[in-house]
């Protein structure tokens, strides 16, 4: 089975499209994502329509929690709680119901999906060093543990018998085709970067593809209409930052 890892897409829907027409070419079987495809950015209704065409599993992310009020809106900073609050006043009630539906975490073949960490899901903590890495892993019974929320790629391996760190890929260049090691008390962490607002530096669309039996984790980065999507937040009142950052990626 061939996976594509879909996190943060954050309403932007000129970096989503781009995406999967990217993906159009890479023969995949199940769309997973992993939370926060609201929020930020000015199409989210659009963004939940492409998901469910694609019949994606997918999480809850802090974002969604905030929309749906049952995160308070303390948790988040001023430019992200105002685009709560605008997403909020956007969404059907079904659409609404539909996020709903989506769980804090979930199983789907070898996948484990969160969108930050596996052990206190609820508390979306910023998965960002080794320690936190390896509790995630140490607490995730499937083969991968897929998690965003830091807008930050990464592939990290760990081994269950020794408990060790095998290795953590950060690098661009590395990420872009990472084979696994075929161990099978292996786990592996993989966090696919951000659709919609990436913060690596890097303003291309992030995603993620795996591919179970080849072993290979490949993150992608795909180009995609920035000014469109910058325009649209701006127009739609939501607060200018939120269209500044895509251009950087920061
Ligand atoms: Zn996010």
């Amino acid at each position: 089975m061939r996976y594509a890892v879909l996190s943060d897409i954050h309403s932007n829907l000129e970096a989503l499209t781009a995406v999967l027409d990217a993906l159009a070419s890479e023969r995949i079987d199940r769309y997973l994502c992993l939370g926060d495809a609201i929020g930020y950015g000015a199409d989210p209704s659009a963004c939940l329509e492409r998901l469910q065409a694609c019949e994606a599993v997918a999480v809850s992310g802090n974002h969604e929690l905030g929309c749906l009020g049952t995160l308070d809106l303390d948790w988040f900073h001023e430019a992200a709680k105002a685009a709560i609050l605008w997403t909020r006043d956007h969404l059907s009630f079904t659409e609404l119901n539909l996020l709903r539906r989506w769980p804090l975490k979930t199983a789907e073949g070898p996948c484990t999906l969160v969108h930050a960490t596996l052990r206190h899901p609820e508390r979306f903590e910023y998965l960002i060093d080794a320690g936190q890495a390896v509790e995630t892993l140490a607490w995730c019974q499937t083969p991968f543990c897929l998690a965003g929320h830091t807008h930050l790629p990464c592939v990290v391996e760990y081994d269950r018998a020794s408990r060790q760190l095998v290795r953590v890929i950060t690098q661009p260049q590395e990420l872009a085709d990472v084979t696994l090691t075929g161990h099978s008390a292996r786990r592996v962490l993989v966090n696919p970067g951000s659709i919609g607002q990436p913060r690596d530096g890097d303003p291309r669309a992030s995603v993620a593809v795996i591919d179970e039996e080849a072993r290979r984790v490949s993150i992608h980065r795909v180009a995609y209409d920035v000014t469109a999507a910058q325009q649209k937040i701006r127009q739609a009142g939501l607060p200018g930052l939120l269209a500044d950052r895509l251009a950087v990626g920061r």
